[in-house]
Protein backbone atom coordinates (compact mmCIF):
# COMPACT_ATOMS: atom_id res chain seq x y z
CA UNK A 1 0.00 0.00 0.00
CA UNK A 2 1.58 3.33 -0.82
CA UNK A 3 -0.52 5.30 0.99
CA UNK A 4 1.55 7.22 3.78
CA UNK A 5 1.48 5.36 7.78
CA UNK A 6 -0.17 7.05 10.12
CA UNK A 7 0.68 6.99 13.50
CA UNK A 8 -3.03 7.00 15.86
CA UNK A 9 -1.38 9.67 18.86
CA UNK A 10 -3.31 12.66 18.51
CA UNK A 11 -1.07 15.87 17.77
CA UNK A 12 -2.77 18.79 20.23
CA UNK A 13 -4.21 21.62 17.93
CA UNK A 14 -2.14 24.35 17.51
CA UNK A 15 -1.62 27.42 18.90
CA UNK A 16 -4.46 30.05 17.74
CA UNK A 17 -1.88 32.26 16.40
CA UNK A 18 -0.38 30.15 14.34
CA UNK A 19 -3.86 29.78 12.47
CA UNK A 20 -3.35 30.34 8.53
CA UNK A 21 -5.79 32.77 8.70
CA UNK A 22 -5.75 36.18 11.51
CA UNK A 23 -8.99 35.57 13.26
CA UNK A 24 -7.84 38.13 15.77
CA UNK A 25 -8.30 37.24 19.59
CA UNK A 26 -10.76 34.89 20.44
CA UNK A 27 -13.42 35.08 23.51
CA UNK A 28 -13.32 32.68 26.09
CA UNK A 29 -16.88 32.77 26.79
CA UNK A 30 -18.76 29.46 25.88
CA UNK A 31 -22.13 30.85 24.56
CA UNK A 32 -24.00 30.43 20.97
CA UNK A 33 -22.70 32.28 18.16
CA UNK A 34 -23.36 32.60 14.97
CA UNK A 35 -20.24 30.16 13.94
CA UNK A 36 -21.37 27.50 16.48
CA UNK A 37 -25.23 27.94 14.59
CA UNK A 38 -23.16 27.54 11.54
CA UNK A 39 -21.78 23.99 12.65
CA UNK A 40 -24.86 22.82 14.62
CA UNK A 41 -26.87 23.04 11.14
CA UNK A 42 -23.58 21.77 9.27
CA UNK A 43 -23.55 18.82 11.36
CA UNK A 44 -27.58 18.17 11.48
CA UNK A 45 -26.60 18.46 7.41
CA UNK A 46 -24.40 15.44 7.72
CA UNK A 47 -26.47 13.16 9.67
CA UNK A 48 -29.40 14.34 7.46
CA UNK A 49 -26.96 12.93 4.98
CA UNK A 50 -27.14 9.36 6.34
CA UNK A 51 -30.53 9.03 4.41
CA UNK A 52 -29.52 8.29 0.69
CA UNK A 53 -31.50 10.19 -0.73
CA UNK A 54 -30.01 13.36 0.25
CA UNK A 55 -26.84 12.14 -0.88
CA UNK A 56 -27.59 11.23 -4.06
CA UNK A 57 -29.29 14.49 -5.03
CA UNK A 58 -26.13 16.41 -3.47
CA UNK A 59 -23.98 14.09 -5.48
CA UNK A 60 -26.12 14.43 -8.89
CA UNK A 61 -24.77 18.00 -8.88
CA UNK A 62 -21.71 18.10 -7.33
CA UNK A 63 -20.56 15.42 -10.63
CA UNK A 64 -22.14 17.81 -13.20
CA UNK A 65 -24.88 15.96 -13.78
CA UNK A 66 -27.43 17.98 -12.10
CA UNK A 67 -31.01 17.97 -13.45
CA UNK A 68 -33.56 20.33 -12.73
CA UNK A 69 -34.94 18.07 -9.91
CA UNK A 70 -31.89 18.20 -8.38
CA UNK A 71 -31.32 22.12 -8.72
CA UNK A 72 -34.38 22.39 -7.23
CA UNK A 73 -33.43 19.85 -4.32
CA UNK A 74 -30.16 21.52 -3.51
CA UNK A 75 -31.94 24.89 -2.89
CA UNK A 76 -33.53 23.34 0.04
CA UNK A 77 -30.09 22.60 1.69
CA UNK A 78 -27.30 24.32 3.07
CA UNK A 79 -23.86 23.39 3.58
CA UNK A 80 -20.83 24.94 5.95
CA UNK A 81 -19.02 26.86 3.80
CA UNK A 82 -15.78 27.58 6.04
CA UNK A 83 -16.27 31.22 6.63
CA UNK A 84 -18.45 30.19 9.93
CA UNK A 85 -21.21 31.21 7.50
CA UNK A 86 -24.16 28.93 6.22
CA UNK A 87 -23.87 29.14 2.66
CA UNK A 88 -26.93 27.91 -0.10
CA UNK A 89 -24.89 25.59 -1.75
CA UNK A 90 -23.86 27.57 -4.92
CA UNK A 91 -23.02 25.16 -8.39
CA UNK A 92 -20.45 27.93 -9.32
CA UNK A 93 -18.47 26.67 -6.28
CA UNK A 94 -18.00 23.13 -8.44
CA UNK A 95 -15.39 25.06 -11.11
CA UNK A 96 -13.42 26.02 -8.04
CA UNK A 97 -9.67 24.81 -7.03
CA UNK A 98 -9.24 24.36 -3.34
CA UNK A 99 -6.39 22.85 -1.43
CA UNK A 100 -8.35 21.48 1.69
CA UNK A 101 -11.90 19.81 1.42
CA UNK A 102 -13.28 17.80 3.69
CA UNK A 103 -14.71 14.71 2.50
CA UNK A 104 -17.89 13.00 3.78
CA UNK A 105 -18.59 9.31 3.59
CA UNK A 106 -22.22 8.79 4.71
CA UNK A 107 -24.19 5.92 5.15
CA UNK A 108 -26.35 4.47 2.55
CA UNK A 109 -28.94 1.61 1.99
CA UNK A 110 -28.16 1.42 -1.84
CA UNK A 111 -27.08 -2.00 -2.51
CA UNK A 112 -25.05 -1.11 -5.57
CA UNK A 113 -22.48 1.22 -3.67
CA UNK A 114 -20.29 0.80 -0.94
CA UNK A 115 -20.76 1.55 2.86
CA UNK A 116 -18.89 3.00 5.35
CA UNK A 117 -19.84 0.48 8.07
CA UNK A 118 -18.01 -2.19 5.79
CA UNK A 119 -14.35 -0.51 6.35
CA UNK A 120 -12.18 0.37 9.06
CA UNK A 121 -11.11 4.05 9.39
CA UNK A 122 -7.53 3.45 7.24
CA UNK A 123 -9.40 1.57 4.62
CA UNK A 124 -12.14 4.01 3.73
CA UNK A 125 -9.11 6.53 3.41
CA UNK A 126 -6.94 4.41 1.91
CA UNK A 127 -9.65 3.39 -0.89
CA UNK A 128 -10.66 7.49 -1.18
CA UNK A 129 -6.70 8.07 -1.67
CA UNK A 130 -6.45 5.29 -4.64
CA UNK A 131 -8.69 7.47 -6.77
CA UNK A 132 -7.25 10.97 -6.17
CA UNK A 133 -4.32 9.49 -9.20
CA UNK A 134 -3.17 11.32 -11.19
CA UNK A 135 -4.10 14.43 -9.04
CA UNK A 136 -1.64 14.37 -6.52
CA UNK A 137 -2.46 12.66 -2.63
CA UNK A 138 -3.22 15.38 -0.09
CA UNK A 139 -0.03 15.92 2.30
CA UNK A 140 -1.67 16.35 5.29
CA UNK A 141 -4.89 14.81 6.35
CA UNK A 142 -7.16 13.22 9.41
CA UNK A 143 -9.93 10.50 9.10
CA UNK A 144 -12.27 10.50 12.11
CA UNK A 145 -15.44 7.97 12.21
CA UNK A 146 -18.11 9.34 13.53
CA UNK A 147 -21.65 7.00 14.58
CA UNK A 148 -25.06 8.25 13.98
CA UNK A 149 -27.96 7.37 16.76
CA UNK A 150 -28.94 4.98 13.89
CA UNK A 151 -26.18 3.15 14.75
CA UNK A 152 -24.66 3.34 11.22
CA UNK A 153 -21.43 5.39 11.00
CA UNK A 154 -19.86 7.76 8.60
CA UNK A 155 -16.41 9.10 7.56
CA UNK A 156 -14.90 12.56 7.20
CA UNK A 157 -11.64 13.16 6.31
CA UNK A 158 -9.93 16.40 6.89
CA UNK A 159 -7.34 16.68 3.33
CA UNK A 160 -4.81 19.50 2.73
CA UNK A 161 -3.05 19.46 -0.66
CA UNK A 162 -0.28 21.49 -2.09
CA UNK A 163 -1.81 22.62 -4.77
CA UNK A 164 -4.96 23.56 -5.07
CA UNK A 165 -7.21 21.23 -7.64
CA UNK A 166 -10.86 20.57 -8.42
CA UNK A 167 -12.51 17.77 -7.10
CA UNK A 168 -15.31 17.04 -9.83
CA UNK A 169 -13.28 14.54 -11.55
CA UNK A 170 -12.26 12.80 -8.50
CA UNK A 171 -15.74 12.54 -7.29
CA UNK A 172 -16.79 10.60 -10.68
CA UNK A 173 -14.05 8.69 -10.17
CA UNK A 174 -14.86 7.68 -6.54
CA UNK A 175 -18.34 6.95 -8.07
CA UNK A 176 -17.41 4.62 -10.50
CA UNK A 177 -15.68 2.09 -7.51
CA UNK A 178 -18.74 2.57 -5.79
CA UNK A 179 -17.98 5.31 -2.94
CA UNK A 180 -20.33 7.83 -2.65
CA UNK A 181 -18.76 10.55 -1.11
CA UNK A 182 -19.22 14.72 -0.88
CA UNK A 183 -16.67 17.84 -0.92
CA UNK A 184 -17.08 20.38 1.54
CA UNK A 185 -14.55 23.50 0.69
CA UNK A 186 -13.00 24.87 3.94
CA UNK A 187 -10.79 28.32 4.08
CA UNK A 188 -8.21 26.41 5.94
CA UNK A 189 -7.75 22.93 6.94
CA UNK A 190 -7.16 23.79 10.50
CA UNK A 191 -10.71 24.70 10.21
CA UNK A 192 -11.87 21.23 8.36
CA UNK A 193 -9.74 19.69 11.14
CA UNK A 194 -11.63 21.50 14.52
CA UNK A 195 -14.65 21.51 12.62
CA UNK A 196 -14.33 17.05 13.39
CA UNK A 197 -12.71 17.80 16.89
CA UNK A 198 -15.62 20.46 18.13
CA UNK A 199 -18.29 19.24 20.25
CA UNK A 200 -21.39 21.51 18.69
CA UNK A 201 -24.96 21.36 19.75
CA UNK A 202 -25.73 18.66 17.50
CA UNK A 203 -22.03 16.43 17.75
CA UNK A 204 -21.61 16.01 21.79
CA UNK A 205 -18.75 14.50 23.01
CA UNK A 206 -19.47 10.90 22.69
CA UNK A 207 -19.78 11.30 18.87
CA UNK A 208 -16.54 13.04 18.55
CA UNK A 209 -13.47 10.43 17.45
CA UNK A 210 -11.28 10.17 19.92
CA UNK A 211 -8.47 8.67 17.51
CA UNK A 212 -8.40 10.03 14.52
CA UNK A 213 -5.68 8.26 12.10
CA UNK A 214 -3.59 11.58 11.31
CA UNK A 215 -0.72 11.46 8.67
CA UNK A 216 2.36 11.11 9.10
CA UNK A 217 4.46 13.31 10.57
CA UNK A 218 1.12 15.52 10.94
CA UNK A 219 2.03 19.43 12.84
CA UNK A 220 1.52 19.25 15.99
CA UNK A 221 -2.26 21.34 16.94
CA UNK A 222 -1.35 22.20 20.40
CA UNK A 223 -4.27 24.80 22.18
CA UNK A 224 -7.55 23.39 20.65
CA UNK A 225 -10.33 26.38 20.59
CA UNK A 226 -13.81 25.92 19.99
CA UNK A 227 -14.60 27.08 16.34
CA UNK A 228 -17.57 28.95 17.73
CA UNK A 229 -15.01 30.90 19.40
CA UNK A 230 -13.11 32.38 16.57
CA UNK A 231 -15.13 35.38 15.82
CA UNK A 232 -15.79 35.93 11.89
CA UNK A 233 -13.61 37.65 10.28
CA UNK A 234 -14.77 41.43 9.73
CA UNK A 235 -14.99 42.40 6.24
CA UNK A 236 -12.62 44.88 4.67
CA UNK A 237 -13.89 48.28 4.39
CA UNK A 238 -14.89 49.44 1.02
CA UNK A 239 -12.89 52.26 0.94
CA UNK A 240 -12.21 52.81 -2.44
CA UNK A 241 -14.31 52.50 -5.96
CA UNK A 242 -11.80 49.88 -7.41
CA UNK A 243 -11.60 47.57 -3.95
CA UNK A 244 -15.36 47.61 -4.02
CA UNK A 245 -15.62 46.36 -7.79
CA UNK A 246 -12.84 43.74 -6.98
CA UNK A 247 -14.73 42.16 -4.97
CA UNK A 248 -17.63 41.99 -6.69
CA UNK A 249 -16.09 40.67 -9.62
CA UNK A 250 -14.88 37.94 -7.46
CA UNK A 251 -17.97 35.86 -7.43
CA UNK A 252 -17.90 36.95 -11.11
CA UNK A 253 -18.58 33.69 -13.89
CA UNK A 254 -14.77 34.72 -15.81
CA UNK A 255 -13.61 33.76 -19.12
CA UNK A 256 -11.73 30.97 -17.61
CA UNK A 257 -14.39 29.45 -15.92
CA UNK A 258 -15.92 29.59 -19.41
CA UNK A 259 -12.56 27.84 -20.54
CA UNK A 260 -13.27 24.66 -17.85
CA UNK A 261 -16.75 24.49 -18.99
CA UNK A 262 -15.84 23.99 -22.58
CA UNK A 263 -13.37 21.90 -21.83
CA UNK A 264 -15.48 19.34 -19.63
CA UNK A 265 -18.42 19.34 -21.54
CA UNK A 266 -17.23 19.44 -24.95
CA UNK A 267 -19.37 22.56 -26.18
CA UNK A 268 -19.11 24.30 -29.44
CA UNK A 269 -21.69 26.49 -30.03
CA UNK A 270 -23.16 29.40 -27.93
CA UNK A 271 -26.57 27.84 -27.80
CA UNK A 272 -25.53 24.97 -26.32
CA UNK A 273 -23.72 27.18 -23.63
CA UNK A 274 -26.87 29.20 -22.93
CA UNK A 275 -29.22 26.40 -22.89
CA UNK A 276 -26.96 25.00 -19.79
CA UNK A 277 -26.86 28.19 -18.39
CA UNK A 278 -29.78 27.42 -15.96
CA UNK A 279 -27.71 25.53 -13.40
CA UNK A 280 -25.90 28.66 -12.57
CA UNK A 281 -27.13 32.21 -11.94
CA UNK A 282 -23.48 33.57 -12.83
CA UNK A 283 -23.08 31.94 -15.83
CA UNK A 284 -26.58 33.31 -16.75
CA UNK A 285 -25.56 37.30 -16.27
CA UNK A 286 -21.97 36.13 -18.10
CA UNK A 287 -24.15 35.25 -21.20
CA UNK A 288 -26.40 38.26 -21.20
CA UNK A 289 -23.16 40.23 -20.77
CA UNK A 290 -21.32 38.80 -23.54
CA UNK A 291 -24.72 37.71 -25.78
CA UNK A 292 -22.37 39.42 -28.83
CA UNK A 293 -19.01 37.69 -28.49
CA UNK A 294 -20.21 34.46 -26.62
CA UNK A 295 -19.41 32.11 -30.01
CA UNK A 296 -16.09 34.22 -30.12
CA UNK A 297 -14.71 33.37 -26.82
CA UNK A 298 -16.20 29.58 -27.39
CA UNK A 299 -14.24 29.41 -30.30
CA UNK A 300 -11.05 30.55 -28.45
CA UNK A 301 -11.42 28.09 -25.36
CA UNK A 302 -11.56 25.24 -27.99
CA UNK A 303 -8.53 26.99 -29.92
CA UNK A 304 -6.46 26.91 -26.73
CA UNK A 305 -7.99 23.48 -26.01
CA UNK A 306 -6.27 21.73 -28.98
CA UNK A 307 -2.94 24.28 -29.30
CA UNK A 308 -0.77 21.36 -28.91
CA UNK A 309 -2.25 19.08 -31.20
CA UNK A 310 -2.73 21.69 -33.89
CA UNK A 311 0.92 23.07 -33.47
CA UNK A 312 2.02 18.96 -33.42
CA UNK A 313 0.05 19.03 -36.70
CA UNK A 314 1.66 21.78 -38.37
CA UNK A 315 4.94 20.64 -38.00
CA UNK A 316 4.03 16.79 -39.13
CA UNK A 317 5.18 15.83 -42.41
CA UNK A 318 2.91 14.25 -44.91
CA UNK A 319 4.39 10.90 -44.37
CA UNK A 320 3.93 11.16 -40.71
CA UNK A 321 0.43 12.03 -40.85
CA UNK A 322 -0.35 8.89 -43.16
CA UNK A 323 1.64 6.79 -40.32
CA UNK A 324 -0.48 8.42 -37.66
CA UNK A 325 -3.44 7.61 -40.00
CA UNK A 326 -2.20 3.97 -40.51
CA UNK A 327 -3.14 3.69 -36.78
CA UNK A 328 -6.20 4.52 -36.54
CA UNK A 329 -9.04 2.08 -36.91
CA UNK A 330 -11.76 1.36 -39.11
CA UNK A 331 -14.37 3.83 -38.63
CA UNK A 332 -17.17 1.44 -40.94
CA UNK A 333 -18.49 -2.15 -40.34
CA UNK A 334 -16.32 -4.79 -40.51
CA UNK A 335 -14.89 -5.77 -43.23
CA UNK A 336 -14.09 -2.05 -43.67
CA UNK A 337 -17.09 -0.67 -46.54
CA UNK A 338 -15.25 2.01 -47.76
CA UNK A 339 -12.44 -0.50 -48.87
CA UNK A 340 -15.02 -2.78 -50.49
CA UNK A 341 -16.66 0.07 -52.77
CA UNK A 342 -13.12 1.04 -53.59
CA UNK A 343 -12.06 -2.73 -55.01
CA UNK A 344 -16.06 -2.82 -56.40
CA UNK A 345 -14.79 0.72 -58.45
CA UNK A 346 -11.47 -0.88 -59.63
CA UNK A 347 -13.17 -4.05 -60.02
CA UNK A 348 -16.05 -2.67 -62.69
CA UNK A 349 -13.36 -0.46 -64.39
CA UNK A 350 -10.69 -2.98 -64.86
CA UNK A 351 -8.18 -1.29 -62.78
CA UNK A 352 -5.42 -2.70 -60.89
CA UNK A 353 -5.87 -1.48 -57.36
CA UNK A 354 -2.25 -1.46 -57.00
CA UNK A 355 -2.47 1.51 -59.43
CA UNK A 356 -4.20 3.67 -57.32
CA UNK A 357 -2.16 2.89 -54.34
CA UNK A 358 1.06 3.15 -55.82
CA UNK A 359 -0.04 6.78 -57.41
CA UNK A 360 -1.42 7.65 -54.34
CA UNK A 361 1.44 7.14 -52.13
CA UNK A 362 3.88 8.27 -54.46
CA UNK A 363 1.83 11.88 -54.42
CA UNK A 364 1.59 11.49 -50.16
CA UNK A 365 5.26 11.12 -50.02
CA UNK A 366 6.87 12.80 -52.66
CA UNK A 367 5.07 15.81 -53.87
CA UNK A 368 4.40 17.09 -56.79
CA UNK A 369 6.60 16.89 -59.56
CA UNK A 370 6.23 15.53 -63.16
CA UNK A 371 3.79 12.30 -63.27
CA UNK A 372 3.10 12.47 -59.40
CA UNK A 373 -0.18 14.63 -59.38
CA UNK A 374 -2.98 11.94 -59.41
CA UNK A 375 -5.90 12.61 -61.69
CA UNK A 376 -8.90 10.54 -61.95
CA UNK A 377 -10.49 11.10 -65.13
CA UNK A 378 -14.00 9.61 -66.16
CA UNK A 379 -17.59 9.99 -66.14
CA UNK A 380 -20.21 11.37 -63.73
CA UNK A 381 -20.97 8.58 -61.00
CA UNK A 382 -17.95 6.31 -61.77
CA UNK A 383 -16.38 6.71 -58.08
CA UNK A 384 -13.49 9.68 -58.75
CA UNK A 385 -14.68 11.94 -55.94
CA UNK A 386 -15.19 8.99 -53.19
CA UNK A 387 -11.83 8.13 -53.79
CA UNK A 388 -9.93 11.38 -53.10
CA UNK A 389 -12.28 11.75 -50.12
CA UNK A 390 -10.47 9.81 -47.34
CA UNK A 391 -7.59 12.56 -48.18
CA UNK A 392 -9.51 15.08 -46.64
CA UNK A 393 -9.25 13.54 -42.59
CA UNK A 394 -5.70 13.06 -42.81
CA UNK A 395 -4.49 16.05 -44.45
CA UNK A 396 -4.89 19.86 -44.22
CA UNK A 397 -5.92 20.49 -47.65
CA UNK A 398 -6.78 23.32 -50.02
CA UNK A 399 -9.72 22.73 -52.79
CA UNK A 400 -10.80 24.16 -56.02
CA UNK A 401 -9.54 27.53 -56.53
CA UNK A 402 -12.59 30.12 -57.56
CA UNK A 403 -12.00 31.19 -61.22
CA UNK A 404 -13.28 34.61 -61.56
CA UNK A 405 -11.85 35.30 -57.88
CA UNK A 406 -8.85 37.76 -57.90
CA UNK A 407 -6.94 35.65 -55.42
CA UNK A 408 -8.13 32.04 -55.93
CA UNK A 409 -5.17 30.40 -54.77
CA UNK A 410 -4.99 32.28 -51.10
CA UNK A 411 -5.95 29.45 -48.96
CA UNK A 412 -3.57 27.13 -51.03
CA UNK A 413 -0.19 28.33 -49.13
CA UNK A 414 0.39 26.14 -45.85
CA UNK A 415 -1.67 23.33 -46.82
CA UNK A 416 -0.56 19.74 -46.93
CA UNK A 417 -2.11 18.76 -50.72
CA UNK A 418 -4.62 20.35 -53.19
CA UNK A 419 -7.81 18.40 -54.44
CA UNK A 420 -9.05 19.59 -57.62
CA UNK A 421 -12.45 18.38 -57.98
CA UNK A 422 -14.25 18.25 -61.48
CA UNK A 423 -11.28 20.78 -62.58
CA UNK A 424 -11.84 21.86 -66.23
CA UNK A 425 -8.30 23.95 -67.29
CA UNK A 426 -9.67 28.00 -67.25
CA UNK A 427 -7.13 30.78 -68.05
CA UNK A 428 -8.63 32.94 -65.33
CA UNK A 429 -6.90 30.89 -62.84
CA UNK A 430 -3.63 30.71 -63.85
CA UNK A 431 -1.69 30.64 -67.02
CA UNK A 432 -1.10 27.04 -68.59
CA UNK A 433 2.68 27.92 -68.54
CA UNK A 434 2.07 28.59 -64.81
CA UNK A 435 -0.06 25.66 -64.88
CA UNK A 436 2.64 23.46 -66.27
CA UNK A 437 5.69 24.85 -63.98
CA UNK A 438 3.11 24.05 -60.95
CA UNK A 439 2.66 20.76 -61.88
CA UNK A 440 6.08 19.87 -62.70
CA UNK A 441 6.95 21.01 -58.54
CA UNK A 442 8.21 24.73 -60.03
CA UNK A 443 8.11 27.78 -57.80
CA UNK A 444 4.56 30.16 -58.78
CA UNK A 445 3.99 33.14 -58.07
CA UNK A 446 0.15 33.57 -56.46
CA UNK A 447 -1.32 37.45 -56.89
CA UNK A 448 -2.35 37.45 -52.90
CA UNK A 449 -3.88 40.18 -51.15
CA UNK A 450 -1.92 43.28 -50.71
CA UNK A 451 -3.49 44.32 -47.44
CA UNK A 452 -1.86 40.56 -46.13
CA UNK A 453 1.11 40.46 -48.56
CA UNK A 454 3.14 42.85 -49.85
CA UNK A 455 3.69 41.41 -52.68
CA UNK A 456 2.34 38.18 -54.69
CA UNK A 457 3.26 35.01 -53.08
CA UNK A 458 6.14 32.93 -54.13
CA UNK A 459 5.21 29.30 -53.50
CA UNK A 460 6.98 26.92 -53.04
CA UNK A 461 5.38 23.71 -51.03
CA UNK A 462 5.69 20.67 -52.70
CA UNK A 463 1.94 19.88 -52.05
CA UNK A 464 1.19 17.21 -54.27
CA UNK A 465 -2.30 17.88 -56.64
CA UNK A 466 -5.12 15.33 -57.16
CA UNK A 467 -7.75 15.77 -59.74
CA UNK A 468 -10.92 14.60 -61.31
CA UNK A 469 -12.37 15.67 -64.18
CA UNK A 470 -13.83 14.32 -67.39
CA UNK A 471 -11.45 14.73 -69.90
CA UNK A 472 -7.81 15.69 -69.90
CA UNK A 473 -6.70 18.61 -70.23
CA UNK A 474 -6.92 20.16 -73.43
CA UNK A 475 -5.55 23.72 -74.46
CA UNK A 476 -6.97 24.74 -77.00
CA UNK A 477 -5.75 27.81 -79.28
CA UNK A 478 -7.85 30.07 -81.57
CA UNK A 479 -9.84 26.65 -81.91
CA UNK A 480 -7.40 24.48 -82.33
CA UNK A 481 -6.01 22.16 -79.79
CA UNK A 482 -2.62 22.50 -79.12
CA UNK A 483 -1.41 18.75 -78.85
CA UNK A 484 2.18 20.00 -78.11
CA UNK A 485 1.18 21.66 -75.21
CA UNK A 486 -1.60 19.36 -74.25
CA UNK A 487 1.05 16.27 -74.37
CA UNK A 488 3.29 18.26 -72.05
CA UNK A 489 0.41 18.30 -69.58
CA UNK A 490 -0.40 14.89 -69.79
CA UNK A 491 3.43 14.39 -68.34
CA UNK A 492 2.26 15.91 -64.98
CA UNK A 493 0.08 13.67 -64.26
CA UNK A 494 -0.51 10.02 -63.32
CA UNK A 495 -4.36 9.87 -64.99
CA UNK A 496 -6.25 6.95 -63.89
CA UNK A 497 -9.16 6.44 -66.56
CA UNK A 498 -12.35 5.21 -65.51
CA UNK A 499 -15.15 4.65 -67.81
CA UNK A 500 -17.88 2.84 -65.92
CA UNK A 501 -20.52 5.12 -63.98
CA UNK A 502 -22.29 3.01 -60.98
CA UNK A 503 -25.35 2.34 -61.55
CA UNK A 504 -27.57 3.52 -57.67
CA UNK A 505 -24.17 3.53 -55.80
CA UNK A 506 -24.13 3.02 -51.98
CA UNK A 507 -23.21 6.11 -50.05
CA UNK A 508 -20.27 4.79 -48.18
CA UNK A 509 -18.29 7.12 -45.48
CA UNK A 510 -14.86 7.94 -46.08
CA UNK A 511 -12.34 6.02 -43.82
CA UNK A 512 -9.13 7.16 -42.75
CA UNK A 513 -7.14 4.07 -41.09
CA UNK A 514 -8.42 1.81 -43.70
CA UNK A 515 -7.29 3.90 -46.50
CA UNK A 516 -4.16 5.06 -44.71
CA UNK A 517 -3.40 1.26 -44.80
CA UNK A 518 -4.48 0.30 -48.14
CA UNK A 519 -2.41 3.09 -49.90
CA UNK A 520 0.49 2.02 -47.55
CA UNK A 521 0.20 -1.54 -49.03
CA UNK A 522 1.20 -0.62 -52.38
ZN1 LIG B 1 -12.55 1.08 -42.56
Amino acid sequence: MDVPSSSDSAPELAPISKRPRGAGSASPAVRPSPRGAAIAAAEKYVHAADSDDEVIRFHGRDAGTSSDSSEASAESHCSYDGMGGLSKRQPARTTAHRRSYLITWPHTDDATKKKPDDYTKEQARNMIFQCYTPIPRPTLHCTVAERHQSGHGHFHIAVNSTDPYRHLDLTARLRASGIYVRFDEFNSYFEAVRYLQEESESKDATTIDPSPLWSTGHPAMRGLRRISDVPRPRAEPECDEEGAKKKRDAGKFTEGDLYDLVCEKGMKTALELKAHAHVDRRLVLFCVRKNDRLQALIDACLEIAYARDALRQSTMTRAEKLDDACKLVCTCATPCGWIAAADEIFASNDIDPAVYKSAMLAAVLHGRGKGRNVFLVGPGNCGKTFLLKPLRLIFSHFSNPVAGGSYPFVGMPGKDLVILNDFRYDVRLMKWSDMLSWLEGEPVRLPMPKNFFNSDFEYTSDAPIFGTGKGRLVKVDGGHVDWMETHMMDLRWWVIQFRNAIMNPVERPPCAGCFARYIRSA
